[in-house]
């Protein structure tokens, strides 16, 4: 790579395959993977400000509102180790939310160099976030039908106990879905006429998914 800053956008609904793909990328380019929904959940578990009033909106699987989760995200990005690039996972998800991260990355002399799209189709995501399972320590996430972990209801990496997030229960991953779509549609086609989407068929398997991103993320930085 040039030693230029890596910063990349990972969009999609629940159940795209983001958490899995986010890991890979991390592993493999050395940014920090930054998911606005694990910060949130964090403030939620250390009963913050921030986090009681996200929780409200994120137990009826509506978003967040921009203030709160520009702020939270701009925080993040100023810490040392996101200095060499970042992995937003999660984040933006609105309009206002993109513009913020452009400001943020150009006030740093940094530029987004790639928005990846994983797109499947609605009754694959419904269909694959219901069956999803978290783990409580490390927050990996395990499908017992694509994914599942090596002993039922513990965590591969840490031995963690696996369990069903509220927000992942049927109706409200609908909801969710539903959401991202309707409110992300406009990110996608903000980062579409700039050039930088790449859309990326997410219905194949794990490690063919994980190749094509790579392909990706390497022809648009060398
Ligand atoms: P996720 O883990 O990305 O599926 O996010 C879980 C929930 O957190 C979402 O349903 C929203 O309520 C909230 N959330 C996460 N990221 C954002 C964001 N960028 N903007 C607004 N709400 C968010």
């Amino acid at each position: 790579m040039d030693g230029k800053p890596l910063d990349l956008v990972l969009l999609g609904p629940v159940g795209a395959g983001k958490g899995t793909q986010a890991r890979r990328i991390t592993t493999k380019y050395g940014v920090p993977h930054i998911a606005s929904g694990d910060l949130l959940r964090a403030q939620i578990a250390e009963n913050t400000e921030l986090g009681r009033q996200a929780r409200i909106y994120m137990d009826r699987g509506a978003l967040v509102p921009d203030d709160l989760v520009i702020g939270m995200i701009v925080e993040r990005m100023r810490q040392p180790d996101a200095s060499r690039g970042v992995l937003l996972d999660g984040f933006p998800r609105t309009l206002a939310q993109a513009r913020a991260l452009d400001r943020e990355l150009e006030d740093e002399n940094r530029v987004l160099k790639l928005a990846l799209y994983l797109e499947v189709p609605f009754e694959v995501l419904v269909e694959r976030a219901a069956g999803r399972w978290t783990c409580r320590t490390c927050q990996t996430t395990y499908n017992y039908r694509v994914n599942p972990p090596r002993k039922p209801g513990i965590c591969d990496i840490d031995g963690g106990e696996l369990y069903q997030r509220e927000d992942d229960r049927l109706e409200v991953v609908s909801a969710r879905i539903k959401v991202y779509i309707q409110d992300t549609v406009p990110v996608v086609e903000y980062y579409r006429e700039r050039g930088i989407l790449r859309q990326i068929d997410g219905t194949r398997d794990i490690e063919a998914v994980g190749e094509e991103i790579e392909r990706q993320i390497e022809s648009a930085v060398w």
